[in-house]
């Protein structure tokens, strides 16, 4: 199969074989679980469980009613305890609402009835998605079943994990990716997909080799593993699918545009145990690792458990732990302490050592030297961006692209004047969607004064006209004849008062 090249990217030092030796590891249930109710893109759930309440492993403890989101089920069986605000790790600085659960071990689970992707109907198959709670768990947390809702030509199972560091999606291919095949089927059948391509990076080796072995095993000629060049950020949505189909999606587009949908392989192993096996999304695969933890691995991980349960797991930290990151060095967000839960889009805890920190090296003045521009996956200009965003000139920051900017960092890294670009892109897009959301909100107050002016002009109208119908009534012939009728008896009965 014929590759392409996307603008940009960086060759970045891997560091995944310090997690992959061991295979992926159960971690045991904490205390306590604090499970977000927005682990997704999109609108928060709603609790629709009480303090007090026990709940099943699987059992629906948020829901989103229709809204953009995805439903969150209990990841143990145990105690509500509480349903209380707490702050999010990301974005950071919000709260949302988290349940805690105190998981009581006896496993007890809710189980959806096992569909066959081959003969269920499409729309059977969506709203088991939908069910389940899927998000990507590739990092960006969109629910899946939006994704799905629209028809598509090319499935892409997206294997290439670009991020240093992270390797979960390394070794779920290596030890199952039977399951990611499968769930790759019943989304072809979901979406109508005519080709699936599964991307798998070149540097992966062993999963390619499973994936290889799985296809193989499975029979299906319709599925097609692809050992893609390893370079940063080959992983992102539009990035692959220049590399594996040579074109581009239009920018301010979505891929549906040009047909093409990518679902993360470990989002595709997450349908198939919904569909196959009735299981809602409870838990995610977890990569631990850096020179900060002592045992790095690959850990299953059940949402709400603490960070810092899960560090203690591999190992506890080493005396180089110097920061803790939730998601890779590149895209992943600083956390101030290790009492953040696991969510659907934690892919990597991550402790680097003081060596493998950036220096906070002073801010210089832009000397245009173009070095962002030419690594921008996105083909973009980030000097003239940042120009923009400085000046307040949001309208002109997003006519330039801003929101194509898929924060991958690399603009940062190249950067001789150490300008912290991706802060100043995610200020500005955060802006930008105030902004939004403002004129949104002011137009609908708009439209609702109008129609109610409408609806009293037409009133007001009908009332005029009813009042000209009776006054047009009085005026016939028969209605004068019949009022001067009634005034003359009125003055015979009463002589006195008409003389008056
Ligand atoms: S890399 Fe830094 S200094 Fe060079 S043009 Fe871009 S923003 Fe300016
Ligand atoms: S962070 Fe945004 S602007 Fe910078 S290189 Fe990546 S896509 Fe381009």
């Amino acid at each position: 199969m014929r590759l392409h090249r996307f603008h940009g990217g960086l060759k970045l030092p891997e560091h995944k074989a310090e997690s992959t030796a061991a295979p992926i590891r159960a971690c045991p249930l904490p205390a306590r679980l604090a499970v977000p109710l927005v682990q997704h893109a999109g609108d928060a759930a709603e609790a629709c469980v009480m303090p007090g309440r026990r709940v099943r492993r699987g059992e629906r403890i948020g829901s989103v009613g229709g809204v953009r989101g995805c439903d969150v089920h209990a990841p143990a069986a145990g105690t509500v305890i509480a349903v209380e605000p707490r702050p999010l790790a990301h974005p950071p600085g919000i709260d949302a609402l988290h349940v805690l659960i105190e998981p009581d071990g006896s496993d007890e689970a809710v189980v959806l009835p096992p569909l066959d992707w081959q003969t269920a109907a499409r729309g059977e198959l969506l709203a088991r998605v939908r069910d389940a709670g899927i998000a990507g768990l590739g990092g960006a947390g969109f629910p899946t079943a939006e994704k799905l809702a629209v028809p598509r030509e090319t499935l892409i199972l997206n294997g290439a994990e670009c991020e240093p560091y992270i390797a979960c999606d390394d070794r779920l291919l290596r030890e199952r990716a039977d399951q990611v095949l499968r769930g790759g089927q019943a989304l072809r059948r979901i979406v109508g997909a005519e080709r699936v391509l599964l991307a798998i990076e070149e540097s992966m080796a062993e999963a390619l080799k499973a994936a290889h072995a799985a296809v193989r095993a499975l029979g299906d000629d319709g599925i097609e593993v692809v050992a893609v060049p390893t370079i940063y950020p080959e992983g992102g949505e539009r990035q692959l699918i220049r590399v594996l189909t040579g074109r581009e999606v239009p920018r301010g587009g979505l891929p549906r545009d040009i047909g093409v949908i990518v679902q993360n392989v470990a989002t595709a192993a997450a349908v198939w145990r919904a569909v196959a096996l009735g299981e809602p999304l409870t838990r995610r695969i977890v990569t631990v690792t850096g020179r900060g933890v002592a045992r790095p691995g690959n850990y299953e991980v059940a949402f709400g458990t603490p960070v810092s349960h899960l560090i203690a797991q591999a190992g506890g930290y080493t005396p180089e732990a110097a920061r803790l990151l939730l998601g890779g060095p590149m895209m992943g967000v600083a956390l101030p302490h290790d009492d953040f839960p696991i969510g659907k889009t934690s892919n990597c805890v991550l402790v680097l050592a003081q060596d493998d920190v950036r220096d906070a090296a002073p801010e210089m003045p832009c000397i245009r030297c173009g070095e962002c521009a030419r690594v921008c996956p996105a083909r973009l200009l980030p000097q003239q961006l940042l120009w923009h965003v400085r000046a307040e000139n949001w309208e002109r920051a997003r006519a330039d692209g801003i929101f194509d900017c898929i924060e991958c960092g690399c603009c940062d890294l190249v950067c001789p004047s150490h300008i912290p670009l991706v802060q100043h892109f995610r200020y500005a897009k955060t802006e930008l969607r105030h902004r939004d959301r403002e004129a949104a909100e002011a137009a609908a107050a708009k439209a609702r004064f109008q129609a109610r002016k409408a609806r009293l002009e037409r009133e007001e109208a009908e009332r005029a006209a009813r009042m000209a119908a009776r006054k047009a009534q009085a005026a016939t012939p028969d209605a004068v004849a019949a009022a001067i009728e009634r005034a003359r008896a009125r003055r015979q009965s009463s002589p006195q008062e008409s003389q008056e």
